[in-house]
């Protein structure tokens, strides 16, 4: 008896649909054995840990013999940053931190030997001392402009600060400490000192 030749192949197409579907068949009981549901031996993955995150290296301290970030024993480098608030800097007029302190030490150093005489003629007894507060320190050119600062100023480099101690008028001691830079006498008992390698004087 002659088969048809459509019929030949409407076969063929059946069995390699069977074939496939038995393919995909044992591919799933194959996977069933991989991953069995419930119990048994399997055991669960075991998840990869997250890799611990590096330890944040220790600040180093920005002078020898002091705490972290102090550049002389009552100011901080941070004390000095500029007041901008990230507007116009990173705090130190785009110089890096190890910059800034190398920069501002000699003035922290300075204020320093203020603070020090300050309490010593102006005891307030108690165990207490009188700060000199940074008012100003770094400039950027935004900070600068803001206060309406002269563009050739001090500050820009972070060698200035206007200081202040409440209660105490304190010019006349920087002009008498600081004989080899800038001292602006404040209207408001703000005095401003830098540390610029030569005596200048003048009101502001
Ligand atoms: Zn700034
Ligand atoms: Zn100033």
């Amino acid at each position: 008896m002659a088969i048809s030749h459509n019929a030949l192949m409407g076969a063929k197409e059946s069995i390699e649909i069977a074939a496939k579907m038995l393919q995909l068949a044992i591919d799933e009981a194959e996977g069933f054995e991989k991953v069995p549901q419930g119990g048994g031996d399997y055991d669960p993955p075991i998840p990869v840990p997250e890799p611990e995150p590096e330890p944040m290296p220790e600040p180093e301290p920005v002078a020898p013999g002091l705490p972290a970030g102090y550049l002389a024993k009552n100011f901080k480098l941070s004390e000095f940053r500029c007041k901008c608030g990230g507007k116009g800097c990173n705090g130190y007029n785009g110089l890096s931190e190890a910059q800034a302190a190398a920069a501002t030490k000699p003035l922290a150093e300075l204020l320093q030997k203020g603070r020090d005489e300050i309490n010593r003629r102006h005891p307030l007894g108690g165990g207490k001392e009188r700060a000199v507060n940074i008012v100003s320190g770094y400039r950027c050119a935004y900070e600068n402009k803001k206060v309406s600062g002269e563009a050739s100023s001090r500050h820009v480099t972070g060698i200035a600060a206007d200081v202040s101690t409440p209660g105490i008028d304190t010019g006349a001691l920087w002009d008498e400490l600081n004989p080899n830079g800038g001292v602006g006498y404040g209207g408001k008992n703000c005095p401003h000192v830098d540390t610029r390698g030569y005596r200048s004087r003048w009101k502001y």
